[in-house]
């Protein structure tokens, strides 16, 4: 088997954020401590490798950057101060990209400009929608569902969530192709050598290739479902339960929110006020709740950067919380405003709402950070299948660790 080396892969790896790996002496001290690491996903000493030695091929192929859940533990312990942790999450951006079929990922993480652009453009144009398409403005009492008819808002809430659905689904069948066809022999059988040469025993000919059986991509389904909901990874590493908990309850709101927004529009958009303890009005308290206190909470530690995940910050890590506050806030406003009676501000304030709201869902569903909700349990789940192939296969005594 010949894997190419591609001399330009790191620098085009640093297009996408920090990657100052070039002092590792490879001792190995960034995957002792990572709690998520594993025999069969050596991250991040592994992954950096693969990049200094230009195996594209390779880091295509691999889901480690995935399962890395940023502690940040590998980075204060990294003696060369080589930000392994940081390395791994300009890959992730990296990765987005490559498994985007579009380019625009590429495009948007490469480019200040092409992401505000971006945003514009899609603003804009949901600005010339509201202005052709919006209803009469009623102005003696507030009336959202003559000046935006709930009707008309859901079906295209339906046509914007099958689009965005489309691109992201087929990135994700990308992200799949590349790690278990395209690169499925190299992969597994870099771990089989990694187990070998930890002195396992373990003898198999170099161009052996393991086969997944199907059943094992069904039987296994349930780990992608069960990581998409609790992002369980997050406690494999015990200082990360605190960020885990903010984590899941920011996921909660942002899922909730959703939901409320596509598929139950109809009731949660009346021009009814209902009583507090109905659940529309909870429901949608619960999710601005959280979703004020979690993108605040993000923003405030990455202008603190105290801890070690927050030490360096893209121009995308402060695009996704910003436009889900702003998307929050504006909602906010939209209630106060109906709730107080000021019916031109409540229809201006909807306007806005949406435009940001809009620009955001398509920026950043298929092409950014929003993304990784996706890939993370896909990436657990597709590890989880190799792994229960490689246990099948492999001879009796060996252990395949699971992640
Ligand atoms: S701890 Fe630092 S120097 Fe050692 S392998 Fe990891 S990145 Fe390289
Ligand atoms: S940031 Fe944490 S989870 Fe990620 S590789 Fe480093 S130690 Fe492991």
């Amino acid at each position: 088997m010949k894997i190419k080396s591609d001399p330009a892969l790191l620098a085009e790896v640093r297009k996408y954020g920090n990657f100052d790996s070039n002092a590792c002496y490879q001792c190995g001290s960034c995957t002792v401590i990572c709690d998520l690491a594993s025999d069969s996903a050596s991250f991040p000493r592994r992954t950096l490798r693969y990049i200094l030695f230009g195996l594209k091929k390779l880091l295509l192929g691999s889901l480690d950057p995935w399962l890395c859940y940023f502690c940040g533990d590998c980075s204060t312990t990294c003696p060369r101060e080589t930000e392994p942790g940081e390395a791994m999450m300009t890959l992730r951006r990296y990765l987005t990209a490559q498994y985007d079929w579009t380019g625009i990922s590429a495009k948007l993480y490469k480019s200040r400009a092409w992401e505000l652009g971006a945003l514009f453009v899609v603003g804009m144009f949901m600005a010339f929608l509201i202005l052709f398409f919006h209803g009469p403005l009623v102005t003696e009492r507030v009336e959202l569902n003559t000046f935006a008819p709930v009707h008309m808002v859901h079906t295209f809430d339906l046509i914007l969530f099958g689009v965005l659905a489309f691109f992201l689904l087929t990135n994700a069948f990308r992200m799949y192709w590349f790690t278990m066809h395209q690169s499925n022999s190299a992969r597994i059988l870099d771990v089989i050598r990694g187990i070998k040469k930890d002195g396992f025993g373990f003898t198999m000919h170099q161009d052996e290739k393991i086969r997944i059986p199907l059943h094992l991509f069904i039987t296994e389904a349930w780990t992608m479902i069960w990581n998409f909901i609790t992002q369980k990874l997050f406690l494999k590493c015990a200082k990360n339960v605190g960020r885990w908990l903010k984590h899941f309850l920011l996921v909660s709101g942002y899922v909730l929110m959703l939901l409320l927004v596509v598929g139950l529009l109809l009731w949660f958009q009346t021009d009814n006020i209902y009583p507090i303890y109905h659940p529309q009005r909870w429901l949608g308290y619960y999710a601005t709740a959280v979703l004020l206190f979690g993108t605040v909470e993000i923003l405030i530690g990455r202008i603190r950067k105290r801890e070690q995940i927050h030490k360096f910050s893209d121009f995308s890590d402060w695009m996704f919380p910003v436009l889900l506050l702003l998307t929050t806030v504006t909602g906010i406003l939209v209630h106060i405003f109906r709730y107080m009676g000021l019916p031109l501000a409540t229809y201006y304030m909807y306007a806005v709402h949406l435009i940001i709201a809009v620009a955001m869902l398509v920026v950043e569903v298929p092409f950014g950070k929003w993304a990784h909700m996706l890939y993370r349990p896909l990436a657990v789940y597709l590890q989880a299948v190799k792994e229960r192939a490689l246990q099948k296969q492999a001879p009796e005594g060996v252990v395949v660790e699971n992640v």
